[in-house]
């Protein structure tokens, strides 16, 4: 499609545009089947090869160990702000949570209803304008697991380091999965609601080491339990099929596009090009501290609510889409997920250029 806006919207985000082509043109008929993939048995062999390609792609992509399983779940990221403490407390009564913005405190809000929760670090007093340093963190010995978000969607930062803990480490990567590798090895357990680089909205993705299995409270809903849903396949009920589906053909454009190391270099490059027109604007300011920048949610605003409103209304006319910072933040946030193409983060720093100039002539 010519003239396709670019959409920076912080989820649900941009899909590649030729797997929203292919998804268009297998909606009625998948492969032959004459059935849509929305239509189809989730047990039914159709379905088992769309969901065993995603789950090997995603293997694969991301190089997970056999120590590790993935699975498909749903209730969003939100529900693994629960499921965490109930399946991973065990024996133990607490567990560290590093507060680096608002959904990292309010898992550590869910948390605390099933069990005693430390708050490593909690930069609130800093407008959470950076990550902290290592040093600052204040690690428990006896902690469960230990807790952080790997970037902060609404307040633009990331983590440039893996923190080293006494504990499992657990993390919400919702809003960087698939853009750059992981050490999974490193991780008891990591979970990202797709919706920003993945998929449609209503899957999540866990990925979990298997000797943390089976230590749920008793209280845990099972399709909330880690270790039901493995003995399951993550078909303990009816999977969310649609986005498993989108899921596969994200994944298979991601490998087409040089996998995650490629990721990783193009959101650099695009991240890059926006900073810059910012660092070098007199009118715009980037709030967060250089070191703990995000890659995937640029935040930045001018200072004044009618100019922030201006070039809000401005981006929408030249078809920059859902540039509006988040409620909590105002200003401005511009989410650069892997199906941002390199010309829609030129497009923006033009933008922000040609509006500095506009104002100040
Ligand atoms: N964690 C992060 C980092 C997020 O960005 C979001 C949603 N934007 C959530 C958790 C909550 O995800 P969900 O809406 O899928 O429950």
């Amino acid at each position: 499609m010519e003239n396709r806006p670019y959409n920076f919207s912080a989820g649900p985000g941009v899909l590649p545009l030729s797997v929203l082509e292919t998804a268009k043109s297998e909606m009625t008929n998948w492969h032959g089947s004459g059935m849509s993939v929305m239509e189809m048995s989730h047990r039914g062999k159709e379905f088992l090869e769309i969901f065993n390609d995603a789950k090997s792609r995603l293997i694969s992509l991301l190089n997970i160990p056999d120590t590790h399983e993935v699975l498909f779940m749903q209730g969003g990221a939100t529900a693994q702000f629960a499921s965490v403490p109930l399946n991973l407390l065990g024996d133990k009564k607490s567990a560290d949570y590093a507060v680096t913005g608002n959904f990292s405190g309010l898992s550590a809000k869910e948390a605390k209803k099933y069990g005693e929760i430390n708050i490593v670090a909690d930069l609130k007093s800093e407008n959470y304008n950076r990550i902290p340093r290592s040093d600052e963190l204040n690690i428990s010995e006896n902690a469960a697991y230990f807790h952080y978000c790997a970037n902060n969607t609404i307040y633009g930062t990331a983590w440039d380091y893996i923190p080293e803990t006494k504990s499992v480490l657990v993390c919400d990567m919702s809003s960087e999965m698939l853009s750059k590798p992981i050490d999974v090895s490193k991780y008891g357990l990591i979970y990202a609601g797709a919706q920003k680089n993945m998929a449609p909205a209503g899957l999540t993705i866990v990925i979990i080491d298997k000797s943390l299995l089976g230590h749920e409270m008793p209280i845990t809903p099972q399709v909330m339990s880690y270790k039901k849903m493995a003995e399951k396949d993550s078909m303990l009920n009816t999977p969310p099929c649609w986005c498993i589906y989108m899921l596969g053909l994200v994944l298979k454009w991601v490998e087409e596009n040089g996998g995650v190391s490629a990721m990783e270099k193009l959101k650099r490059e695009r991240s890059s090009i926006v900073y810059k027109a910012l660092d070098e604007s007199k009118i715009f300011t980037a709030p967060v501290e250089k070191s703990s920048r995000s890659d995937m949610n640029v935040r930045f605003y001018t200072g004044n609510d009618d100019l922030d409103k201006k070039f809000i209304d401005g981006a929408k006319m030249r078809g920059l889409l859902s540039v509006k910072g988040h409620r909590l933040t105002g200003g401005m946030r511009a989410s650069l997920y892997n199906a941002m193409p390199i010309e829609g983060a030129i497009k923006l720093a033009e933008y922000i250029k040609e509006f500095e100039v506009e104002e100040n002539a």
